[in-house]
């Protein structure tokens, strides 16, 4: 039987992160698409902080264009543990060269959409034995997804969660499609908790709220949401980061509703 497969029901893997347990409580993590500077960093953690459970931060980005921004790399992930953050950081790492060096650096290795394909980098971040989360390829089936999960397990790393984050459909009105329908049939497929990116789904601010909230009552074991003070001034991804005040009324807003629908 493959490992992501549950032995029974209820099984669910757990991620202690925090204060908090990924795959028991809904965890919100956000921050900004790519790190322009530390004090923008610093300035965003801290007005995000009282909503979220971790906190995201791109400062390697893999962007469509070789022109366009691509994160303060090195210089700004050594700043990092400089900046005493308190809660869990989710960063992207883009190779293996990049998880040698700052696997340490960070509390959980993203794998971005585009190397969900990429099995030396899958190989690597399991063997780094940090927990993981890995984000569905946007034309990835789902079999394709639970076997690059796969290759994580079979080498030993059961911490780490995946990320639903929007798929290519015919619609060029909205970025991605949010594939909750792939979201529902992974909570029955796996026990590994699943996330939803509703940010890079939308790629339009105004549909992050609905689409968080969908995702959230459809059973999403937490989200990885996009902020930035001055979304019109962001370097990368603008038009779907929130605002830190936006954040704070969603994150209000999930509670209200999950709390319902507990009831
Ligand atoms: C990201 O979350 O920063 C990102 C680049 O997303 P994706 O890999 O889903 O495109
Ligand atoms: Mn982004």
């Amino acid at each position: 039987m493959n490992l992501y497969a549950k032995d029974n029901p209820g099984q669910r893997t757990l991620i202690p992160m925090g204060k908090r347990t990924v795959g028991k409580d809904f965890v919100i993590f956000a921050g900004p698409c790519a790190v322009e500077n530390s004090q923008q960093l610093m300035e965003i953690t801290s007005e995000i902080r009282p909503w979220v459970d971790g906190f995201r931060a791109g400062f390697f980005k893999p962007r469509t264009s070789p022109y366009s921004f691509a994160g303060s790399g090195s210089e700004g992930l050594a700043e990092l543990s400089g900046l005493k953050l308190d809660l869990p950081m989710v960063v992207e790492l883009m190779s293996v060269e990049q998880v040698k060096d700052w696997a340490d650096a960070v509390d959980i290795i993203q794998i971005g959409a585009r190397n969900m394909y990429n099995y030396p980098l899958l190989e690597a971040v399991a063997a780094s034995g940090k927990p993981v989360l890995l984000k569905r390829h946007f034309s990835a089936t789902i079999d394709e997804l639970l076997m690059a999960a796969e290759y994580i397990l079979s080498r030993g790393n059961k911490q780490f969660m995946l990320c639903e984050r929007g798929i290519r459909a015919f619609e060029p009105r909205l970025r991605n499609c949010l594939d909750l329908g792939t979201l529902c049939l992974l909570r029955q497929l796996t026990h590994l908790p699943v996330l939803v990116d509703p940010s890079h789904a939308a790629g339009d601010a105004s549909l992050v709220a609905p689409l968080a909230l969908a995702a959230a009552a459809a059973g999403a074991d937490g989200l990885l949401l996009e902020v930035h003070p001055n979304p019109m001034e962001a370097l990368s991804d603008g038009p779907q980061a929130l605002t830190p005040a936006q954040l704070g009324e969603l994150a209000g807003r999930i509670k209200e509703m999950l709390e319902l629908l507990r009831k």
